[in-house]
């Protein structure tokens, strides 16, 4: 409750001195903040030369930027071929999202070609809007027919998945930050008019509607910033209040869409409940609350956190832990293999932990908002910007499709939610209020403050951060000046890795942080994760912050099943992860990490752009012809998390197991795991994992299977070729089942060949060919000796099938 009261008094003092209340503490804009250090300008400056012509590239390419030149077609009643709508109703955004992300970029860069070519996608923008101001190609292009999610009239399945705010929203990020950066008004123009199209037809007294998918409300408050015009700001709350399970709207009561409670309500990131949805409303509710001072939602923000933080965050900052529905699971529920972490939630994660870190001006918010940048946020582009992550799992196979970075999705808004983030990046450094100024993140660069005070302060920062934690910040004010400078102590240099009992380090780091003013020591006594120094700055004043960066290892709360008996390694703000190609026989998921195993850093400048790697000695188990388990001890090498996936498709673990009894030994090589394997048809999925040698858990086990889908009702076969001819006598089939998830069943019935010559004939055998689930269906046979097998399944109808594991004796 002190939290609260101190924040009233905030709001009021910001509201007294500006005049249009907003946020307690202000970020200094990425413009002030010109970055030139190792990890984040190559990174800003990839983003800008390759990322954001490739997804404009993509947007072309996919025929998201013809939607709108059809959509322009059909209002003007010109002829056009394919009357077909977008693949999906929320294909608009990918080129918001997109000029978002070039606009912050010309904002500091500027680029005539770039920006003619922005300004020629806005043409085509402005010519798909109708003359009452709706924009929403899905519809326009053809009406009597629009996308099937769209609902026959404008706005009625908005509450469930038609996303014409959702376009809208975006529409507004970018026009704000177009209208910021060129001072043109033709992007804003065309936003206002949907704005006042949304205000003539929605609000009290009018019809009530609320966004399926959020992000409006954020697009809203940028607007009435932009504006000055209180209808937006206005809408952006009414769309807020009237979701909930009594509104009248497609959609009530559904948790998918956090329409299960009224937002003052809400408790929880609610289970089942789709993570970058939920992100992006409680960022909105942070702007409505900040701008509005609406201390009831301020109050549901605060229990959230408390929810997410304490018992939702994975260790990469990566949110949202079920693939079904893109959702958060229940309480403590953060799988490893199947964590599902979407890109866009770690974007949204970190917009609403900076958010609340500008409401109550505390450093735990930035230390979420830290640990997901530099791991759970960037692993979802590749070091050369071309490439893609729509997942963040913890863990990997290398068998799954998506343990492969990827061009472009059906689905694409990863790409350009990494285009826009990315270009602001250095909006994250500072920020300000009054004669108070506060440094939340340590990254190489030259800021020009202005304070509301009226002074102008330039800091300079001076650190090989992330991989080093010594920081020299020089302090040169226009004139000598009394204020403030809060320097930020990261939960991870005060043995705390959140502010929550999620997680914490296994040892405790006695080496003192150590914090100088002009070369005198400060005490460090952090007040909410700062140290305070008040005084008369001037000119050329040093402050230099000494960080002792040890390897630390992370337990996780007991309550966390998948990462009992296991630790994470986090050197710095950097979370690690162990990945195939640094490690002996390609293979990590066999390791374990002993307590006693000493570690060492050692920065590598030639490895993945430049990284500090962690090494030492690891044990790997493996399983010998008998069964028994054979510990080697090994050369051991940990990457940063982020940087995984960026040489090829191999295993990645992030929770290494500290004893056998949580470690998965290598099976032992049989005929199965050293054959060659040939598959029908062509399949989506690696058929590697069927010979694997690892037991599936159950039917539904995601870690490494096989399917035929989307193929149905079909006839399929898979053959293992072996090294040589080999003497079998018994195989086991354990079928992949995802009952309840997808539409992948057992088979109708199954058959098993070998090879005689250069026929293939039926094995002998009484045995029944089993289709049962959650087990291996094993068929004894006459003994052969034959160079290959072959499986021949037959589909149920209308579902696909596939095959966990398959063994051979
Ligand atoms: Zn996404």
């Amino acid at each position: 409750m002190k939290a609260i009261a101190g924040f009233v008094v905030l709001v009021l003092s910001c509201h007294a001195q500006s005049g249009q209340r907003d946020y307690p503490v202000k970020p200094v804009p990425f413009t002030a903040v010109h970055v030139n250090d190792v990890f984040w300008a190559p990174r800003i400056e990839t983003n800008r030369t390759v990322t954001i012509p490739f997804a404009f590239q993509k947007d072309e390419e996919t025929g998201r930027v013809d939607n709108f030149i059809r959509a322009a077609k059909a209002l003007r009643g010109e002829t056009f071929e394919n009357h077909r709508p977008p693949g999906y109703p929320f294909d608009d955004t990918d080129v918001y999202k997109v000029i978002e992300g070039a606009s912050y970029t010309l904002s500091v860069h500027p680029d005539p070609k770039l920006e003619a070519y922005v300004d020629g996608l806005i043409e085509r923008i402005a010519a798909a809007q109708e003359s009452d101001g709706y924009l929403y190609t899905a519809r326009t292009i053809d009406p009597l027919n629009p996308h099937r999610w769209a609902g026959a009239q404008r706005w009625v399945l908005e509450g469930v998945n038609s996303h014409e705010l959702y376009d809208l929203g975006h529409l507004y990020e970018a026009a704000v930050a177009h209208y910021q950066a060129t001072g043109k008004r033709t992007l804003l123009d065309i936003a206002l008019r949907t704005a006042n199209l949304l205000d003539q037809t929605f609000g009290p007294g009018k019809q009530a509607i609320w966004p399926g998918h959020q992000i409006v409300e954020m697009g809203l408050a940028k607007l009435y910033r932009a504006t000055g015009d209180v209808r937006y700001l206005n809408l952006a709350k009414f769309m807020l209040d009237s979701r909930g399970p009594d509104s009248k709207e497609q959609g009530a009561g559904n948790r998918y869409v956090q329409a299960h409670q009224k937002v003052v309500d809400q408790t929880d990131a609610v289970a089942g409940g789709h993570a970058v949805r939920a992100m992006y409303m409680y960022s909105g509710m942070a702007d409505v609350a900040a701008l509005t001072g609406d201390m009831a939602y301020v109050a549901a923000l605060d229990r959230i956190w408390e929810n997410v933080a304490g018992k939702k965050l994975h260790v990469t900052g990566g949110v949202g832990a079920r693939a079904a529905g893109e959702a958060f699971g229940d309480d403590y529920e953060l799988p490893n293999m199947s964590a599902y972490n979407e890109t866009c939630a770690a974007v949204g994660n970190d917009y609403w932990n900076h958010r609340l870190f500008l409401l109550h001006a505390d450093a735990k918010y930035i230390d979420v908002m830290e640990r997901t940048l530099y791991n759970g946020l960037i692993s979802g582009v590749s070091l050369d910007g071309t490439t893609f992550f729509y997942q963040n799992p913890l863990e990997a196979t290398g068998m799954a499709s998506k343990d492969q970075r990827s061009p472009w999705f059906g689905v694409a808004c990863c790409p350009g939610n990494i285009t826009r983030f990315m270009a602001s990046v250095p909006g994250y450094v500072y920020a300000q209020r009054g004669d108070a100024m506060w440094v939340n993140l340590f990254v190489g660069s030259t800021a020009d403050i202005k304070m509301d005070n009226g002074r102008t302060v330039k800091m300079v920062q001076e650190t090989r951060y992330p991989w080093e934690g010594s920081v020299k910040m020089t302090v040169s004010p226009d004139q000598n000046a009394p204020f403030t400078i809060h320097v930020r102590i990261p939960g991870w240099a005060r043995n705390e890795p959140i502010a929550s009992d999620l997680y914490r380090f296994a040892d405790k780091n006695t080496d003192p942080v150590v914090l100088k003013v002009n070369g005198k020591n400060v005490p460090v006594k952090p007040d909410k994760g700062y140290v305070t120094l008040s005084q008369t700055w001037k000119k050329g004043d040093a402050i230099e912050l000494d960080m002792p960066m040890p390897i630390r290892r992370v337990v996780a709360n007991d309550q966390v099943a998948a990462d009992r008996g296991r630790v994470a390694i986090e050197r710095g703000p950097i979370v690690y992860a162990a990945e195939w190609v640094d490690n002996p026989n390609g293979k990590v998921r066999n390791l374990m990490l002993p307590d006693s195993a000493r570690l060492t850093a050692e920065f590598k400048p030639e490895l993945l752009k430049g990284v500090t790697v962690v090494k030492g000695k690891a044990v790997a188990l493996a399983t010998d012809a008998q069964g028994k388990v054979l510990r080697t001890e090994q050369d051991f090498t940990a990457i940063p998390y982020y940087a995984w996936a960026n040489r090829g498709k191999g295993q990645m673990m992030v929770w290494l197991p500290t004893s056998e009894a949580n470690a998965k030994p290598a099976a032992y090589p049989t005929v199965a795991t050293t054959a060659k394997i040939t598959v029908s048809g062509r399949p989506q999925h690696n058929p590697e994992a069927i010979h694997d040698g690892e037991i599936p858990a159950a039917s539904n086990d995601h870690s490494s299977y096989f399917d035929w889908y989307p193929a149905r009702g079909n006839k399929e076969s898979v053959e293992y070729t072996f090294e040589k001819p080999a003497t079998v006598s018994e195989c086991g089939l354990y079928w992949f089942d995802d009952t309840g998830q997808g539409s992948v069943r057992v088979p109708t019935s199954w058959r098993l060949l070998y090879k005689d010559g250069a026929e293939w004939k039926q094995v002998e055998t009484t045995d029944a060919f089993g289709v049962e689930k959650d087990r291996f269906n094993k068929v004894t046979f006459q003994p052969v000796t034959t160079g290959a097998l072959r499986v021949e399944v037959t589909a149920q109808p209308n579902v696909s099938v596939g095959i966990e594991k398959w063994t051979v004796k």
